[in-house]
């Protein structure tokens, strides 16, 4: 038996063992699936030549999280960072740009170009601190107060009704919540403006980068430093009982609270049972992949250098649409996510061919097919979209749930993002990494700092089993 099992192999697995092997110990990993990667899988989904990537695309932390920092990712996975971060289209051929630079963003925003200054050069300028904040877990004292005080004023701004007070036009606002949105929440509401906020940060702090062979290069890179130190990986192994893993000294397990009830069971006391049992998810994505024989003829061209473009119109169209899901509606006209990484990376379709990596939100278990109405969605920004549509692969919400079981009904966050949602990832404690059972820890995206390819859950889940299990500390984790 190893010192130490991984159960599971998304990031965060991957970071909790990379950690672990670093310091000397014997690590296994069990995948259930056929390949590692859990949310950073890139695959040949339709046809072959064409690379898609099933979950994550783009990833503002791939620079940013402390983890991947001190993994010196950037050495060992080409990142291309696109100038143009992201954009809103806007009816009338218009689109609302978020370059990496801020003062190109103010250009482009007419009269709201200052009040939007004003709002992101202190964030941008403290993004180390606010990074402090929002990449641990809440219940602390952050490093940078004056970052906590500046971020936390900003996200009550645009968490609540002012959120419009400082502007004047459509363009800032549309900006500001088509990357809020990404919260899967109410709009506007604190969770969705703090994580808004922070990625609109990291847009002009660094940019937001796009992984060379699609985030299964992150995946493969974690890997091949488990192996390099002796770590062992099982795909096609999954994990229905700890005991299983009897013999192992730490155990991290990157699963959902409704994994670890079924892996775990009555192992657990009664107390911390029930809360996993009332764990709240959120609600479900619908995935819809595209081969185009063409790039997305977009009716702002400008967009077509875009890493991520947020479909959906004015903030008042982004409210309706996200409210309409935590409502438990489809939304007719839906805010679709939409990432274009052959644009930054040709070996992704054949040339003159693309893939387009789109998804909309949906309530949680939700079965419908939004492929029609995402397509409708961009056919509205990019008049003639639809002719250079060669093939299309929808993943319903349902169906992500069983590609994947930490996301339950198809909720990717692996638990819901709100206030309570974020303090309490699965529990409340100043360790929520910790299980009661010794020497298990939960090191998925229902602990924090939560979702995204961070490595940063696995990252704390392995400082923990170092100290409390082998009395060491976290290993350098540089090449
Ligand atoms: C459609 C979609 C788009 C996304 N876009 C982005 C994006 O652009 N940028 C970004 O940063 N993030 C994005 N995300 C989110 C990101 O993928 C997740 O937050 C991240 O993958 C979570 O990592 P994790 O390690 O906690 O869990 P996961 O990546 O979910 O991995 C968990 C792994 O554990 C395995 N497992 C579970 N139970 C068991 C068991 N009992 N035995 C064995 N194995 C088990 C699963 O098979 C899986 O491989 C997206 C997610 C989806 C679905």
């Amino acid at each position: 038996m190893p010192d130490v099992a991984v159960v599971g192999s998304g990031p965060n697995g991957l970071a909790a063992a990379a950690v672990m092997a670093r310091a000397g110990l014997h690590v296994e990993v069990f995948e259930e699936a056929g390949t590692i990667g859990g949310g950073t899988r890139t695959s040949e989904l339709m046809q072959p030549g064409y690379f898609h990537d099933v979950c994550s695309a783009v990833h503002p932390m791939a620079l940013a999280s402390p983890f991947f920092r001190d993994f010196e990712l950037a050495r060992r996975v080409e990142l291309v960072v696109p100038e143009l971060s992201f954009g809103s289209p806007l009816d009338g051929g218009r689109a609302a740009l978020a370059y990496h630079s801020l003062e190109r963003t103010v250009q482009g925003l007419g009269r709201d170009g200052q009040a939007y200054r004003k709002l992101m050069r202190p964030i941008v300028s403290r993004i180390d601190g606010v990074m402090d904040l929002t990449q641990h877990q809440l219940l602390r004292i952050p490093k940078d107060p004056v970052a906590a005080v500046i971020f936390g004023l900003g996200t009550l701004e645009q968490g609540t009704r002012l959120w419009n007070t400082r502007f004047r036009e459509e363009f800032a606002p549309a900006l500001l919540s088509g990357v809020a949105a990404h919260a899967v929440s109410h709009l506007p509401s604190l969770a969705a403006a703090g994580a808004g906020l922070m990625l609109n940060g990291l847009a002009h702090a660094q940019g937001w980068p796009i992984p060379v062979g699609g985030s299964a290069s992150i995946a493969a890179a974690l890997g091949d430093d488990i192996r390099a130190h002796g770590g062992v990986i099982h795909t096609d192994s999954p994990v229905e009982d700890l005991r299983e893993l009897g013999g192992a000294r730490a155990t991290l397990v990157d699963v959902a609270p409704r994994g670890l009830l079924h892996i775990a069971g009555d192992g657990l006391p009664a107390k911390y049972r029930r809360s996993l049992e009332s764990f709240r998810y959120g609600n479900g994505s619908c995935k819809v992949d595209y081969i185009l024989s063409g790039p997305v003829p977009w009716a702002a061209p400008e967009l077509a250098d875009a890493g991520t473009v947020h479909v959906g119109g004015t903030r008042a169209e982004l409210a309706h649409a996200e409210n309409e899901v935590t409502a438990g509606r489809h939304p007719e006209h839906p805010y679709v996510l939409v990432a274009q990484p052959s644009r930054f990376d040709s070996g992704r379709a054949p040339a003159g061919h693309h893939v387009l990596w789109a998804y909309c939100h949906v309530p949680a278990g939700s079965t419908r097919d939004m492929g029609e109405v995402v397509t409708a969605q961009l056919e509205r920004f990019a008049p003639g979209f639809r002719d250079l549509v060669m093939q299309t692969h929808v993943t319903t919400a349902a169906e992500l749930g069983r590609y994947n079981r930490n996301y339950i009904g198809g909720d990717f966050s692996a638990g819901l993002m709100d206030v309570r949602g974020l303090l309490q990832r699965p529990v409340i404690s100043t360790v929520p990494w910790r299980t009661p059972l010794r020497g298990v820890y939960l090191c998925s995206s229902s602990t924090p700092p939560g979702p995204g390819v961070t490595g940063m859950p696995g990252f704390y889940a392995a400082k923990y089993a170092l100290k409390d299990m082998f009395g060491l500390d976290v290993p350098p984790l540089g090449l």
